[in-house]
């Protein structure tokens, strides 16, 4: 490592090293302290240690850069000129915060230590300066208590384990019969400073340091600990967060919101959270810490009263206000402390927000000039708009359920949507029960980064405490969870496994029992309510809203269509229902990429014609059984071509092993030996004779169209017959036909000539002649190798990524359940490869089948159906691999159709020489070709 590398940056009196474009290095915390520097805000001056020294710290068994102790040093000296106090001084000691802050916001999950430099004589000189010996000591009491759990490890190990300060502290108040911490006094304090630190040493055998830069080094450690704790390592894979990435520590000095009724501290958002609504949202306490507000344990109060209470100093915020989100255009989420009626500011950083709110920021910032479309495009991660597509309760039966009493009480609106499900008053419960398949809602008094693999499996999130900004409120937004909390009524026992209402004696929720959570009013009603469809489903799917009435659509509509505008990939959609096609349609799809025939054949009465014809002996029977078929095909084809008014329809020929359609019942087993007319023990005899080993890789695809040709020539039929029907009807029809797992150009020249040969007599039969194609999936490995034979014969190529995943991998899909989310667990794979396409692997295969595709037939069309279709990261991988289109289902069409326009803006930013705008799933990428729609 070079000499002198800077690892220190200063920021205070209007002057800063770093910058916001300095996250990589400096985290976000840092960075944007910085920032605020820069554009003239009161910051309290302080220094950053970079990320490269975490990196440092963990390459080097936990030792620092030599040139660390003088940097930092030296930016203490200008710490403490800037502020007028010297660290460790007996008569005006400077106080410091020390604090995590990585390059992406992991809230709650590091450690913070505040008030460094307080010992026996620091404490003296802050009594003296405050005259508040009652502040100094509590100051001091918290300080121990703090350095105690974070950096000399006294904290309790388990849920069931008593946090031993808070046992000191709760026999102090009992003694004197104090039911607060407030009706302590300044003695009492003491009292807790001195029995904390025997505590310490009793525990740990060491004694609490009283020099302060033991203190701040100690401090500095515990912090780059923390990168590595449970907690943190859990958010980061929930996040995709890479460890390498490591955290900056920031050293500030200290500004007290706890100093008397002149002073005070808030956390506030520019626009609302959870709605996106453009309003100044938070809340603060006066004579407070930070924690007081976040921690729930007082309810803070909303931001706009302090226009009553202090209106200098909420001119002074609306003001900063305005001016973030100038200059960041975003909205951001900022901490203030006010200490003795002077404002600072202690944070500011891009705001969390849900999927909802950022949604409706994206597109009000636009309209109001602040952002561009693209940036707009870019802000909102493609699942987020599933919280646009998320359910709602069944207004009636709330209403009914209100009626009857069950609302049980109100809290905030922290994440909105509904949610019904059984209470879990824990998160290793809630984790459990999920698992069982059941739907959970997590209740817990307030929420700790301890509870976010619980959170994660339930379904909505209800606290006792806490506020907006509470850590349930935030972690619940960005996951997108219902969310209800601060419902100070609730009195949640643990150790009973019961709620009880206050001033309701005669509720009583046990454990397991449904409640329902309207994180939109946040209401929370006993029992369970049954979920609909959102405002957009409702305008869209079930035509039950004017889009005039809806401004949540209108939002959507706006977004969408800037989406289409930029995109260059066609969206299409895998469905086998006309009423599935026409929802997709409603959603934007463009086409129908895979229609699965074997689909059709569970429905009605046709699974019994379809055994008769796996089960023939002969060419004649399997005939007569495929002719009963044959009608009910051409009108399922009938219908799905006309829900698609004109657009492509690919259908696929017969493609699942045979057995997946025999019968598994005796009864079921009974009634097709007598519809054949044969005893049931030659059925079995012959059911048995179809079984497989290895039926994914057995008599499936277009092998069976090769050995029964028939099977083919119906399906052809039908779908030929079926375009002609429809085109009667004045309505245009574009049928591609697919032939599927294909791994050798002959299969496919012998399905094709059947095609071709049916589809000619029927048209001379019907004098009708209708465009088509005959193309192929490409889902095997010897498919993706030989695609420019292929390509010769086949007219299109959708990748069957489910099944070229699997034979990539050699994984079965129906049995990778059992160990292939261990692999993920453990970082074998970076995620689940049959929900985000392996670039790396997999990808290549789609890539050099593309190419070598194009290199016999330059205007080959070339999409992908397999589940991959809808997933975003995977969707930006097929436009970079220049796939004309990606086929997904229905309820994902929106989200592959903003992913597609995604992929657009991302390339332009890569091209001009920035860095990708956006995070990819996957690690590789390769070259695009351009496409155009078609
Ligand atoms: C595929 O293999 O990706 C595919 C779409 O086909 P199926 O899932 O029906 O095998
Ligand atoms: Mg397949």
């Amino acid at each position: 490592m070079a000499k002198n590398k800077k690892y220190v940056y200063y920021f205070g009196d209007k002057k800063a090293d770093g910058k916001s474009e300095m996250k990589e290095l400096l985290g976000g915390k840092g960075a944007n302290l910085a920032e605020m520097v820069n554009i003239g805000m009161p910051v309290p001056s302080g220094f950053t240690i970079t990320t490269d020294v975490c990196t440092y710290y963990y390459d080097n068994k936990k030792k620092y850069p030599k040139e660390l102790k003088s940097q930092v040093l030296a930016a203490l000296k200008n710490i403490e000129s800037s502020m007028g106090a010297k660290f460790g001084d007996s008569k005006n000691p400077l106080l410091v915060s020390v604090r995590s802050g990585a390059r992406a916001s992991m809230p709650g999950m590091m450690d913070t230590i505040l008030n460094l430099g307080l010992n026996d004589t620091t404490v003296q000189a802050v009594i003296k300066d405050t005259n508040n010996p009652r502040f100094a000591y509590d100051s001091y009491r918290r300080f121990v208590q703090m350095y105690g759990d974070v950096v000399l490890g006294l904290k309790p190990v388990d849920k069931h384990e008593e946090d031993p300060f808070e046992v000191i502290l709760d026999r102090k108040k009992g003694e004197h019969g104090f039911k607060l911490d407030t009706e302590l006094s300044a003695d009492h304090l003491k009292e807790l400073v001195a029995e904390f630190k025997v505590a310490i040493k009793e525990k740990t055998g060491n004694s609490f340091p009283d020099d302060p830069m033991e203190q701040l080094w100690g401090a500095v450690g515990a912090v780059f600990g923390s990168w590595m704790n449970d907690r943190a390592i859990v958010y980061r894979k929930l996040n995709n967060i890479p460890a390498e990435w490591g955290t900056a520590v920031n050293v500030q000095s200290m500004v007290f919101g706890n100093m008397g009724e002149d002073s005070g501290t808030g956390v506030a958002f520019t626009r609302d959270p959870a709605t996106g609504e453009n309003k100044f949202y938070g809340e603060y306490l006066f004579n407070a810490q930070g924690e007081d507000v976040v921690a729930g344990t007082r309810t803070p109060l909303p931001i706009a009263k302090l226009n009553e209470d202090d209106p200098k100093i909420y001119k002074q915020l609306e003001g900063i206000r305005k001016n973030l989100e100038k200059h960041y255009k975003d909205m951001m989420d900022i901490e203030f402390t006010i200490q003795q009626g002077k404002l600072w500011m202690l944070q500011c950083r891009v705001g969390k927000r849900t999927g909802f709110a950022a949604i409706k920021m994206a597109v009000d910032m636009v309209k109001q000039k602040l952002i561009s479309k693209e940036t707009a495009i870019l802000r909102i991660e493609p699942n987020q708009l599933n919280q646009l597509l998320r359910p709602i309760f069944d207004l009636d039966q709330k209403r009914r359920a209100i009626d009857e009493g069950k609302l049980v009480a109100k809290g905030l609106n922290a994440g909105p949507g509904a949610a019904s499900g059984k209470v879990a008053l824990n998160a290793e419960d809630a984790e459990e029960m999920a698992s069982k398949g059941e739907k959970v809602i997590l209740v817990r008094i307030e929420t700790s980064p301890e509870d976010i693999k619980g959170m994660n499996a339930s379904e909505g999130i209800l606290t006792a405490r806490g506020g907006m900004t509470s850590h349930a409120a935030l972690v619940a937004r960005q996951m997108g969870k219902v969310c209800v909390a601060g419902c100070g009524s609730l009195k949640i026992n643990y150790r009973e496994r019961s709620i009880k209402v206050e001033g309701n004696d005669n509720i009583e929720i046990k454990e397991g029992d449904y409640i329902s959570i309207d994180g939109t009013t946040g209401e929370v009603i006993r029992g369970k309510i049954e979920t609909k469809p959102s405002e957009v489903i409702q305008v869209l799917i079930s035509k039950t809203l004017d889009p005039k009435d809806s401004p949540i659509y209108q939002t959507y509509a706006s977004l969408m269509n800037w989406a289409d505008k930029l995109r260059s990939m066609n969206i299409r959609t895998n469905a086998d229902q006309p009423d599935q096609a026409s929802n997709a349609i409603a959603f934007g799809a463009e086409g129908i990429g895979l229609c699965r025939t074997e689909h059709m054949f569970f429905g009605g009465d046709r699974i019994m014609s379809v055994r008769k014809m796996i089960v023939s002996d002969s060419v004649e029977e399997r005939k007569k059984a495929l002719a009963e078929l044959l009608p009910l095909q051409r009108e399922d084809f009938a219908g799905i071509f006309e829900a698609m008014k004109g657009y492509p329809v690919t259908v696929r020929t017969l493609d699942p092993p045979l057995h997946e359609f025999l019968p598994h019942e005796e009864k079921e087993t009974m009634e097709l030996a007598q519809a054949l007319n044969i005893s049931v023990d030659k059925l079995k005899e012959k059911i048995e004779s179809l079984h497989e080993f290895n039926p994914m890789l057995g008599f499936r695809g277009c092998r069976l169209g090769i050995l029964y040709p028939e099977i083919t020539e119906m399906q052809a039929r039908a779908i030929i017959e079926a375009a002609c029907d429809v085109a009667a009807k004045g309505i245009k029809v574009k049928p591609e036909i697919m032939i599927p797992l294909v791994g050798h150009v002959n299969e496919f020249k012998l399905q094709e000539e059947i095609v071709r040969r049916v589809a000619k007599e029927v048209m001379q039969e019907k004098g009708r002649k209708i465009k088509y194609l005959v193309g192929t999936m490409i889902e095997l490995p010897r498919a993706a190798l030989t695609a420019d034979q292929i390509a010769e014969r086949a007219e299109f190529f959708s990748f069957g990524t489910n099944d070229l995943t699997q034979t990539t991998f050699g994984l079965s899909r129906d049995d990778a359940g059992k160990f292939l989310p261990l692999y993920v667990q453990n970082d074998i794979l970076p995620n689940d490869p049959f929900e985000a396409i392996d670039q790396s692997g997999v990808g290549q295969l789609v890539e050099m089948g593309t190419n070598k595709g194009r290199s016999t037939r330059s205007d080959l069309k070339v999409g992908i159906c397999g589940e991959h279709g809808g997933e975003p990261s995977s969707v930006e991988f097929c436009h970079r691999t220049g796939l004309n289109y990606v086929s997904c289902s229905p309820f994902r069409v929106p989200i592959a159709r903003l992913a597609a326009a995604r992929a657009v803006v991302n390339e332009t930013v890569s091209k001009k020489g920035g860095k990708k705008a956006t995070k990819s799933k996957n690690k590789t990428a390769s070259k695009r070709k351009p496409v155009k729609k078609k």
